[in-house]
């Protein structure tokens, strides 16, 4: 049977490639029949999310089971106003999205069709090019410097069909980070016509505040939109939530062609209560710090180049094709990630996990490196 009706998918969506997740921990054990393994796949908080929004979830239990037939807030109301307080935003600034993801959507279907263009970066965050294709636009790829975002370049790119330019800071997977002055450059040289999103997933991890990048810029630059996600530093990746800040106008449309309901209840009030545990933060950027100082000594003495990096994870040159030493590095119970699918084919990437986890994993790359230079 001929399925005909295929043949009237979107143009953009013939091109698209599904994303690649990381290897699910106990199912990938299992196959593997490995007494041990742990995975530094995905940029996860190895700390878990804030105790106090555990307690959250324990105490509530029952209201909780309640309310599971009623719709989440729609308008978040309390949720905005901690960010609102916390960042010093205005509520009508925000929007919420199922993940942060979610917001690299709405932005794609406000500004993107086809015959437009969106610039994103060579080595940059794999949902950019997924989330402009699916719009019928074009994704333009701008070639990394020093396997960062080069700014000047993204500028000379655009022409006048180039709508959107998505940047992340800290950059996944390389890790660099932009300062706040040369965003402010890019800005002040981008045509105004032009939006802006900056991504800042890993916001809580960077170090040196020059990088720090606040949400304030947005009152000079209104074709700004800065996202951040409660699934890195606030350890809550399983119930998807993320949000940005732009300027009302522009969250007004953003918040139109966001579902009502896309934010579910759990979410909502387990990422409020994390929100305001600093100490769980800052609890986590330092297991954080320490554990990148100990994988970065290792990858000097055992001579492995690497990237500098801001975020909650580092990327080096594993010296042969990354898919071969993925493998490796898999088969001795450490599931990392390869990065070949980002033009980087001798690269992996490893996220900082607990000092427990990285002594399991300095020992593999030990290991991996007496390996290699047997051959
Ligand atoms: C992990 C990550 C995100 C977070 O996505 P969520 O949908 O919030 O889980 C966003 N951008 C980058 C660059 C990331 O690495």
């Amino acid at each position: 049977m001929k399925n005909s009706f295929l043949e009237n998918l979107n143009q953009g969506v013939l091109g698209l490639k599904p994303y690649e997740p990381g290897l699910p921990l106990e199912h990938t054990q299992k196959k593997l029949g490995l007494e041990k393994m742990i995975k530094l796949a995905s940029n996860e908080n190895p700390l878990g999310p804030s105790p106090k929004a555990l307690d959250l979830l324990q105490g509530k239990m029952n209201s909780f089971s309640s309310e599971l037939n009623r719709y989440p807030d729609g308008n978040a109301y309390e949720l905005k106003e901690a960010i609102s307080k916390k960042y010093c935003v205005d509520p009508n600034q925000i929007t919420i999205g199922n993940g942060s993801n979610d917001l690299i959507e709405f932005v794609s279907r406000c500004f993107l069709r086809e015959g437009k263009k969106a610039i994103y970066s060579q080595h940059g965050f794999a949902i950019y090019p997924l989330a402009i294709k699916a719009t019928g636009a074009l994704p333009v790829k701008s070639k990394a410097k020093n396997w960062g975002h080069d700014l000047e370049l993204m500028i000379d790119l655009i022409d006048e069909k180039t709508k959107v330019v998505f940047i992340a800071s800290p950059n996944n997977p390389t890790g660099t980070a932009k300062t706040l002055l040369e965003i402010n450059d890019f800005l002040d040289n981008l045509p105004d016509d032009i939006l802006v999103f900056l991504d800042q997933a890993y916001y809580e991890y960077i170090e040196g505040s020059e990088f720090d990048i606040p949400f304030s810029l947005i009152d000079d630059h209104p074709n700004l939109v800065i996202s951040r996600s409660f699934s890195k530093a606030h350890g809550l990746a399983a119930l998807r939530l993320g949000f940005c800040v732009s300027n009302p106008e522009l969250s007004d449309y953003l918040n139109r062609v966001r579902q009502p309901f896309n934010a579910n209840s759990l979410a909502l009030n387990l990422g409020k209560v994390a929100l305001s545990d600093q100490e769980h933060i800052s609890k986590s950027v330092k297991i954080n710090s320490s554990g990148m100082d100990r994988v970065k000594k290792a990858f000097t003495n055992l001579d492995f180049n690497y990237i500098e990096s801001w975020g909650n994870f580092i990327s080096f040159d594993a010296k042969q094709d990354s898919d071969v030493a993925f493998q490796y590095f898999l088969e001795k119970g450490v599931i990392l990630r390869s990065l070949k699918v980002y033009e980087m084919p001798q690269h992996l990437r490893v996220s900082i996990g607990t000092e427990e986890e990285m002594d399991f994993f300095l020992q593999v790359l030990e290991d991996y490196e007496k390996d290699l230079s047997k051959k």
